[in-house]
């Protein structure tokens, strides 16, 4: 028997070991420590986690629980993530190797997400309809749809999470969340503070595992109203061919390989700045990651020489240090994944400007160096293809309209950045680009006031802001003749 410590599934309001009895490990991607063992969901589990949130959502505390209430519970659940901010960014930094500067930074938006839609939850409502028959009422009432799926990957898991069950809980769903297998703890430890802050057991389930397992029967599970998903392109088109097959909905958040695009007439010290934090920022893992850099030909070697000299001197090491600039990947087949890509990146005539090697970061990790590829184009695959990981492809281009044709020619559509000090362009340029966000002058701006929805194979479905409620409602039509 082991002493690590054993995560359970958090089922209706407390903690429920495996039906399995089976528990899988967790391990510190900085120096390959094993950091505790989680419960290996299975259908079962997932029966029990559903059927929890069924019953929750038909118990008349939550059902008929007041719109103010429900909103006063967010916010609860807000201002308790921002207390014990601390503990989550260092559980999340164990698990998934970010910097623990980034991981403070994040967690100090997220009480934000809840804060948002807690001042929403009594602002959602039908309307009366216009009837031509004076004497017919007819009005819509938006409903909650049920129990909502929350599956999500490890690269932001609380934010991420946040993401879905801000908005889900404020329209009066219920959620079943199943973090990712490499990062279970922090959506545990949430599920514990939604209860803490009031929402009756079983509103917030979470069961542990892995995607084909947990997940699946997650997917599978015929009393699930809607799936919420964020990770790869390929598993959310499994889940959508498996909701497809439901009727029931899904928003999807996907993959990327987002253009980062510096025009001669931009300010090229801060766009290198920008080019550096949109791809080096959690060693590249990230969706949103600039991975295709286009500089036009004339600021080209500038921009290159302005990246390389910075990237050179990133700071790779333990994440949990002030001074780390870049930490490790999130586990070892992922590092290896980044390295396979920059090889046949070699392989296809790319040429490696710098970085290209792993290294253990000093401390038995999986870290890969910043690196920079040069002499590639849209054909190759590391130029099409989501790598997620600390590297970057620098290209040059001549006009306007060939960078919008080479930026859109790509099968994803989450995000874009454009460098330009001239205002037209800007505009135009937002326009043109086949891009859920268009940043300009900056890169990685977020707000849980803003939308944000991945274009093509990025995703389906709204994140963030107002028009999120669509997501996880339904809208009834009622006729009544007087
Ligand atoms: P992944 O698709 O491998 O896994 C994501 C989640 O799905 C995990 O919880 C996993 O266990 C589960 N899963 C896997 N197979 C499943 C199945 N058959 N049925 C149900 N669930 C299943 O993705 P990942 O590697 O964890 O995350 C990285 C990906 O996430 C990248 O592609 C990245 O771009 C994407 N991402 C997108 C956004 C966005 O907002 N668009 C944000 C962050 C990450």
């Amino acid at each position: 028997m082991s002493d690590l410590d054993q995560l359970q599934h958090f089922i209706g309001g407390e903690p429920v070991a495996p039906d399995s009895g089976e528990y899988f490990e967790s391990t510190n991607p900085a120096n390959r420590e094993t950091l505790y063992q989680a419960a290996r969901g299975n259908a079962a589990d997932v029966q029990r986690a559903v059927a929890a949130a069924r019953t929750a959502f038909e118990n008349p505390r939550w059902r008929d629980l007041s719109q103010t209430r429900r909103g006063r519970l967010l916010r609860r659940l807000g201002d308790l993530i921002g207390e014990n901010a601390e503990e989550l960014a260092r559980m999340e930094v164990l698990d998934n190797g970010k910097l623990l500067r980034e991981m403070r930074g994040q967690l100090a938006t997220v009480p934000e997400y809840y804060y948002y839609y807690a001042g929403l939850a009594d602002k959602i409502h039908g309307d009366v309809v216009p009837a031509s028959d004076r004497r017919v009422l007819n009005y819509t009432l938006r409903e909650p749809l049920g129990v909502v799926g929350a599956i999500t990957p490890w690269n932001s898991p609380l934010t991420l999470t946040t993401s879905k069950l801000a908005p889900a809980l404020a329209v009066g769903n219920t959620v079943v969340v199943k973090p990712s297998e490499h990062t279970s703890r922090t959506a545990l430890r949430l599920a514990e503070l939604a209860l803490e802050a009031g929402f009756p057991a079983g509103v917030v389930n979470v069961v542990t595992g892995f995607g084909a397992e947990a997940g699946q029967a997650l997917v599978d599970h015929p009393d699930l109203a809607k799936i919420s998903f964020t990770g790869s392109t390929a598993t959310g088109a499994r889940i959508a061919a498996a909701t497809a097959r439901r009727f029931i909905g899904s928003t999807l958040e996907l993959g990327g390989k987002s253009p980062n695009i510096v025009f001669a007439d931009a300010d090229v010290a801060n766009a290198a700045m920008g080019v550096v934090a949109g791809i080096f920022a959690a060693a590249g893992q990230t969706c949103i990651a600039g991975s295709r850099v286009f500089a036009q030909r004339a600021v080209y070697d500038e921009l290159l020489e302005r990246v390389t000299e910075r990237a050179r001197t990133i700071r790779i090491g333990d994440p949990l240090d002030a001074d780390t600039e870049l930490g490790p990947l999130a586990f070892e087949d992922q590092r290896d994944k980044v390295a396979g890509y920059v090889d046949l990146g070699r392989s296809e005539g790319a040429r490696v400007v710098t970085g290209g090697q792993v290294s253990d970061g000093g401390l038995g990790g999986y870290f890969y160096e910043p690196t920079i590829l040069v002499d590639v184009h849209n054909d190759m695959r590391v130029v099409r293809e989501e790598i997620f990981g600390p590297v970057v492809a620098i290209m040059p281009f001549d006009t306007e309209d060939e960078v919008v044709r080479l930026a859109n020619d790509t099968d994803y559509g989450l995000a874009a950045g454009v460098w330009t000090t001239n205002l037209a362009r800007a505009h135009r340029m937002a326009s043109r680009l086949d891009a859920g966000t268009v940043w300009v002058n900056t890169y990685r701006a977020m707000s849980p006031m803003s939308p944000r929805q991945g274009f093509k194979s990025s995703g389906v479905g709204i994140e963030h802001g107002t028009e999120t409620v669509k997501e996880y409602t339904r809208l009834k039509s009622v006729w009544i003749n007087t």
